[in-house]
């Protein structure tokens, strides 16, 4: 686009939005150029709607202009799926943040893409309901951008992720129209189900104006208890053993050998060096069903011989057991650079074979990974850590993501269990879909937008020049 092409299609957004809700200034632009992933990508102008109209009229300016447009809430995404790889303009929701409607004899909430996760947990918890899905980021990442990655976080194993609670969405399409999926009743069936086609379809298909999000009842009470174990087949058997007790715990978090002993030196907790691997286990609901759970959990982990176990009998207990898993990022900080951190998931039944593959894959790169995560649903993140200037360590690293994605695959699992394709995974899709897997999604993409303006280069097409800073 001509200097004097984006001058007069600037004009036209302050138009459509105001003055004041259009940045041009390079150095403003560049704080909307880049996201969680450390890829970068600066837009040429960064707009902030404050409703659907805004935001239709604008995608109809940007096909008439064939200038791409990149959606985004937080910039919290670990994939690259929120910057501007092909400059155009940033569409940033965040000004879009009301929560229009709690309705609690129906159990459910009508918010704009722009609210972050932990508000409408807030206002929801106030009325004794719930929202579950709990990503990590959930303090400042947006409702839009959890529905467009299909978030996720530990309680996924009992309340499922963010994809579950979607009821309805408004959406305006990359042509401009202005569409919307689902009902907000829990049962419908009418057409294709477009909600679940929209649900992490990464701000590629449509632009999210707002959400029909689903609630639950709030649960009563918690409880919380950590297990160390001295075998990691032994912590891996005990999450099944669990289960099959007809225990569902709110939360498994699992954490290996090697993230205890970096969480270890960072808080000096003085753990038992034999220990393998730490198991960190939350049961919700009724006090009495919570209590009898307890019991079954503690009873099942006792027959396997654990190191230790500790229940948390007060919040203050409850917020110690946490510190550890707490710990892992900033303790990660201290000893590398950098870090790649992997989102792939396997089958619960598998989760020690995948761990017990990463120390393979260590030892043959000479790399330290860490694996920890949602034992419950076998989302293990694996952190190969780095450094960032080491380009020797760097393309070790890249060998050992290559690897660690095919044995994935191999032992029936995904790539990506919560952070997504967006430009980071893109060379992998076809690895985990198959070519006409991708054929058929492209054939989506290219249906409803035909001009490939909205987040062009995202999951499909991939740009070498966009791979691993
Ligand atoms: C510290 C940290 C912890 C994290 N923990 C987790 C975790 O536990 N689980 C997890 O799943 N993820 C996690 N993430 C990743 C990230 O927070 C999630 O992917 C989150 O859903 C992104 O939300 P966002 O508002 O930041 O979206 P952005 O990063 O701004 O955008 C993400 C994608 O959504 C699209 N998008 C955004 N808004 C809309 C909209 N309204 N309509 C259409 N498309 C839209 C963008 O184009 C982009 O492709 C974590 C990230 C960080 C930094």
């Amino acid at each position: 686009m001509t200097v004097s092409d984006m001058t007069a299609l600037i004009k036209e957004l302050r138009h459509i939005v105001g003055e004041p809700n259009v940045l041009a200034d390079p150095e403003d632009c560049q704080c909307y150029g880049f996201d969680a992933s450390r890829l970068k990508g600066c837009p040429e102008c960064v707009v902030f709607p404050a409703n659907t109209q805004e935001v239709a009229a604008i995608i109809r300016l940007a096909n008439r202009n064939r200038t791409p447009v990149f959606p985004r809430g937080a910039g919290s995404g670990m994939v690259g799926g929120a910057i501007a790889n092909r400059r155009g303009l940033a569409l940033v929701l965040t000004r879009m943040n009301q929560i229009f409607e709690i309705d609690a004899d129906n159990m459910l909430a009508v918010v704009q893409p722009g609210v972050v996760t932990a508000m409408l947990q807030e206002r929801a918890r106030q009325l004794g309901l719930f929202y579950p899905p709990d990503p990590a980021s959930l303090k400042f990442s947006t409702l839009g951008g959890n529905v467009a990655m299909g978030a996720g976080g530990p309680r996924a194993l009992k309340y499922g992720v963010t994809r579950d609670y979607v009821l309805s969405l408004q959406v305006v399409l990359p042509t401009g129209s202005q569409i919307r999926t689902g009902t907000r009743t829990a049962k419908g069936v009418v057409g294709y189900d477009l909600t679940r086609l929209m649900v992490g379809s990464e701000g590629t298909l449509g632009i999210f104006t707002e959400l029909v999000l689903r609630l639950i009842p709030a649960p009563q009470c918690t409880r919380t208890l950590s297990v160390l174990f001295a075998d990691l087949d032994e912590a891996c058997r005990a999450v099944n053993a669990i289960l099959k007790q007809r225990v569902v715990p709110s939360t498994i978090e699992l954490m290996d050998r090697e993230t205890l002993r970096v969480v270890d030196r960072y808080l000096q907790l003085g753990l038992p060096a034999e220990a393998e691997a730490m198991l960190l286990i939350e049961v919700d609901g009724r006090p009495s069903e919570v209590d009898q759970d307890l019991r079954t959990i503690e009873q099942t982990c006792n027959r396997s011989t654990p190191m230790e176990l500790r229940i948390a009998h007060t919040e203050a207990e409850r917020e110690l057991l946490w510190r550890a898993r707490r710990s892992v990022s900033p303790a990660l900080g201290k000893i590398s650079s950098g870090k790649i951190n992997e989102d792939v998931t396997v089958p619960r039944s598998e989760i020690a074979a995948l761990i017990q593959f990463t120390r393979t894959l260590a030892r043959k790169h000479h790399l330290t990974i860490v694996c920890f995560g949602h034992a419950g649903d076998g989302n293990i993140h694996t952190n190969i850590m780095l450094d960032r200037d080491n380009q020797d360590e760097l393309t070790r690293a890249e060998h050992a993501v290559e690897e660690l994605f095919c044995r994935v695959l191999e032992l029936g699992g995904t790539i990506s269990g919560e952070h997504g394709i967006g430009i980071a995974k893109s060379p992998f899709l076809e690895w985990e879909l198959g070519s006409e897997g991708v054929a058929a999604m492209w054939r989506i993409k290219q249906a409803l937008d035909p001009l490939d303006i909205l987040n062009p280069g995202k999951m499909f097409q991939p740009d070498r020049a966009f791979f691993r800073p």
